[in-house]
C-alpha cells in the first residue's frame, strides 16, 4: 500500500516545482496567466505541506487553513485561466469563495461532518467556473495545451467531487486522517497526476500562443500592418498554383506614391509614415476577402487578386487611384497633402502558367511605364 505522507510529499514536491518553475518563467516571458498558476501551485503545495502534519499541529493548521489554501488555489487557477482568455473574471467571482470558505472551516474545525458538504461544494463549484472560462475561448487556443488543462481540472473536479462522497459513505475514517488505505492513494495519485498535466497545459499554452503571435508578426510589414514582402511573394506562388489548376485569371497590381520622396523633404519621416499608413487602410477598403495587400518596399505596394482579368484589375487599380488622389493626406502640422500614385499592372489569362518572378517584373515595368507618361495613372502590361 502507497504510503500517505510520503504521497503528501510527492505532491508538496511536484506542486513547489510547478509554482517556481512557472514563477520564474513568467518572469521572463510576462505571459497572461503564468503567474496566477504558479501563485496557485504555492497554495497548493502550502496546503500539501499543512496536511503532511495532521495530527501534530492546531485543528485550524491541519483542517481550516488547507481548507482555505486549497479554496485561493481554485480562485487563482480561475484568475489565471481568465486571464489567459483575456477575459479577467470579476474579482467576487474569483475571490468571493474565500470568506465562505472560512465560514465552513469553523464548522469543519469544530467537528468535520457539518462543514464537509458545503467546503466541498463550494470547491467543486470554483473548479466548474474554471473549465467554464476555459472552454469560452475554446477555439481560439491553439495547440495541445488547453487539453492537457482540461484533463488535469477534471481530475481535481473528479477529485472534489468524490472526497466527501466517500467521507460520508464512511469509506473514509476522518479520524485517521494519514490513512495508507487505497483511496487516499487514489486521491493523491490523482491530484499529482492533475498538477502535472494542468500545470503543462498552461505552460504549453503559453509557448504556442506566443510562438503564433511570432508566426503571425512574421508574415506582417510592420509599420503599415499590411503583408510583407516575403509572405506576399509566397502567396503570389500558391495563388500562381490554384490559378493554374482551376484555369482563372489572376492579376497583380504594383502601386506606387508619386514624388513620395518630396513629403518626407517637406513634412519629415514621421509624416511619411503615416501616410504611409493611412494609404495601407485605403487599399485595404477596396480590397475582396480573397485579395491580398503586401508592402513590397518603401511606398511601394502590390496586390495579388486571384480569380480577376484585365478589366477588373485595371477597374480596382483606377479606383484605388482615386482613392489617393481624391482626399488628401494629413500631414503632421495639420495641413492637408495632397498625394497621387500609379499603378502597374499584369494579368495572367485563364489557363496558362506564370512564374512569380515574371509577374512581378511585367507589373514593375507597366508601373514604370506609368511613372514614363506622366504618373497619376495606370498602365496594363
Ligand atoms: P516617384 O514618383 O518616381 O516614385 O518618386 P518618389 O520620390 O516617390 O520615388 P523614390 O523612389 O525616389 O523615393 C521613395 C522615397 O520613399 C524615398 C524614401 O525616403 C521614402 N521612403 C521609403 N520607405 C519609407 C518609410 O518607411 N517611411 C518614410 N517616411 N519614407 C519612406
Ligand atoms: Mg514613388
Ligand atoms: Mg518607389
Amino acid at each position: 500500500m502507497l504510503n500517505t505522507p510520503t504521497l503528501l510529499m510527492a505532491n508538496f514536491m511536484v506542486a513547489s516545482l510547478f509554482a517556481v518553475c512557472l514563477g520564474l518563467v513568467s518572469r521572463r516571458e510576462r505571459a497572461e496567466g503564468l503567474w496566477q498558476w504558479a501563485a496557485a501551485m504555492a497554495s497548493l503545495a502550502a496546503c500539501m505541506l499543512l496536511l503532511m502534519f495532521r495530527g501534530r499541529t492546531t485543528d485550524w493548521l491541519a483542517i481550516g487553513a488547507p481548507a482555505l489554501l486549497l479554496c485561493a488555489t481554485f480562485a487563482q487557477m480561475l484568475d489565471s485561466v481568465a486571464r489567459f482568455q483575456q477575459r479577467p473574471a470579476p474579482a467576487w467571482m474569483v475571490w468571493g469563495p474565500l470568506p465562505l470558505t472560512a465560514l465552513f472551516s469553523l464548522a469543519l474545525v469544530n467537528g468535520l461532518r457539518p462543514g464537509l458538504l458545503p467546503t466541498g461544494l463550494l470547491l467543486v463549484t470554483q473548479l466548474l467556473l474554471v473549465l467554464v472560462f476555459l472552454r469560452r475561448g475554446w477555439q481560439a487556443v491553439p495547440g495541445y495545451g488547453k487539453h492537457f488543462l482540461a484533463m488535469g481540472m477534471l481530475l481535481f473536479t473528479l477529485n472534489m467531487l468524490a472526497r466527501p462522497v466517500l467521507l460520508l459513505l464512511g469509506y473514509v475514517n476522518p479520524t485517521v486522517p494519514l490513512a495508507s488505505d487505497a483511496i487516499q492513494a487514489a486521491a493523491f495519485l490523482s491530484t499529482m497526476a492533475g498538477v502535472i498535466l494542468s500545470g503543462l497545459g498552461v505552460l504549453v499554452m503559453a509557448k504556442d500562443r506566443t510562438d503564433e503571435h511570432n508566426r503571425a508578426l512574421a508574415l506582417m510589414d510592420e509599420l503599415t500592418g499590411l503583408y510583407n514582402r516575403r509572405h506576399t511573394q509566397q502567396t503570389l506562388v500558391r495563388q500562381l498554383a490554384q490559378a493554374r489548376r482551376a484555369q482563372r485569371p489572376l492579376a497583380v497590381l504594383m502601386l506606387d506614391v508619386d514624388h513620395f520622396k518630396r513629403v518626407n523633404d517637406t513634412y519629415g519621416h514621421p509624416t511619411g509614415d503615416q501616410v504611409l499608413r493611412e494609404l495601407a487602410l485605403r487599399i485595404l477598403e477596396r480590397l475582396r476577402a480573397q485579395d491580398l495587400a503586401g508592402r513590397w518596399g518603401g511606398e511601394e505596394f502590390l496586390v495579388v487578386l486571384p480569380d480577376t482579368d484585365a478589366r477588373g484589375a485595371q477597374a480596382l487599380a483606377g479606383q484605388l487611384i482615386l482613392a489617393i488622389e481624391g482626399r488628401p493626406f494629413l500631414a503632421a502640422n495639420g495641413k492637408p497633402l495632397r498625394l497621387t500614385a500609379s499603378v502597374g499592372v499584369h494579368v495572367l489569362p485563364a489557363g496558362e502558367a506564370g512564374e512569380r518572378d515574371d509577374m512581378i517584373s511585367a507589373a514593375d515595368r507597366a508601373l514604370y511605364l506609368a511613372k514614363e507618361r506622366g504618373r497619376n495613372r495606370v498602365e496594363v502590361l
